[in-house]
């Protein structure tokens, strides 16, 4: 008679482990084993149920659809990469795009240099590197103009000629 009673409680202990482990496989594809297991060892069928009613817990993997969690970086269902870094660089990418653009050649008595930025140009005339004979052109054009016209350095000489002009 008790080894009967001991039988059964293994019988029902055995049964709800399997039911739990249902119930943690329906709720893993909805980011939810551990509600899961819990719902299915202790109510069975009706836990399945209650399992798969609960929201979802995490994003979907692309590849087969099972919710991991949020900040996941490998599918735990199927393996697929997640990769949260390829989103970071679509963000990163404009950023680059907006940085100035070396595009400025200057010609030299010994040859051009260059590409530099104008920010560039300004730090070399700044340094003393470039005098106001030197010539500059951006690329694919071959216009060569001035670089003090590209630079615009604050120089008080061009201000009086045109002052004077304007007399004239
Ligand atoms: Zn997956």
């Amino acid at each position: 008679m008790e080894g009967e009673f001991i039988l059964k409680i293994v019988a029902v202990f055995f049964i709800a482990c399997i039911s739990g482990g249902i119930g943690s496989l329906i709720g893993g594809y909805r980011g939810r084993e551990n509600a899961g297991m819990g719902f299915g060892f202790f109510l069975g069928p009706i836990g399945w149920i209650i399992t798969g009613l609960l929201p979802e817990d995490g994003k979907r993997c692309p590849e087969c659809l099972g919710v991991v969690p949020p900040k996941a970086r490998r599918c735990r269902h199927c393996g697929e990469l997640l990769q949260p870094a390829k989103r970071a660089e679509v963000i990163e990418q404009p950023s680059s795009t907006t940085e100035p653009q070396p595009t400025w050649f200057v010609a030299h008595v010994d040859g051009d240099e260059g590409p530099f930025t104008l920010e560039q140009l300004k730090a070399q005339w700044h340094a003393g590197k470039l005098n106001s004979d030197d010539v500059c052109a951006e690329k694919g054009d071959s216009d060569w103009k001035p670089v003090t016209e590209v630079i615009k350095p604050p120089v008080s000489k061009p201000a009086s000629v045109r002052a004077i002009g304007r007399d004239a």
